[in-house]
């Protein structure tokens, strides 16, 4: 089965690093249960406009610390031949250096790589598309019916995409133990 898993909000903590980052710069806390939409604002900037900010600066990539749950996680997928696991994220290609550096010193199985803008992730061949924003998946499984979606929730992930309407295609999972759950409810299915 190949499982295709995006990096910010599945296997890196992005949203922790820029409310980091904000509190340093602008003196403001925040906890992620405020950011309760993707395109969420503070001050009236939007924090998609930090992210991409800050993934300009390599050391601050490669300071981003991992999902709970997801080293573990990735170990256990890669080892199952199986599987074909790999990474396809929307940062940009000026941050593709960095992250490639940050994914092979905490996901070292992870060496395939795809870029795809937001909302066109159902573009790259796979069967299972694990994501924490709702346009991703909705947009996944529409592709196709045996395609299957797992929306890692956060406060942010649900943006009023469509999700209801594909609900037999979707899992909802907010930590990693409950994705590979469903990564073998899925496989039990084929
Ligand atoms: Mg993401």
């Amino acid at each position: 089965m190949k499982i295709a898993i995006d990096v910010d909000g599945v296997l890196a903590d992005q949203v922790g690093a820029v409310l980091n980052v904000i509190e340093q710069e602008y003196g403001l806390r925040y906890s992620k249960s405020d950011v309760d939409r993707a395109h969420w604002s503070f001050n009236g900037r939007d924090i998609w406009q930090e992210i991409s900010r800050l993934l300009d600066d390599h050391e601050y990539v490669l300071g981003i610390s991992p999902i709970d749950g997801s080293i573990d996680a990735i170990r256990h997928l890669s080892r199952q031949e199986s599987h074909d696991v790999f990474v396809v994220t929307a940062r940009r290609p000026n941050a593709e250096k960095a992250t490639r550096e940050w994914l092979s010193h905490h996901f070292p199985s992870l060496t395939k790589y795809f870029y795809a803008r937001t909302g066109t992730k159902q573009t790259i061949p796979s069967d299972v598309l694990v994501d924490d924003f709702d346009l991703n998946i909705v947009e996944f499984v529409k592709s196709d019916p045996n395609r299957r979606g797992i929306l890692f929730v956060h406060p942010w992930s649900r943006n009023g995409a469509d999700i209801d309407s594909y609900s037999d295609q979707i899992f909802f999972c907010p930590k990693w133990p409950a994705v590979i759950r469903a990564i073998e409810e899925i496989q039990e299915a084929n």
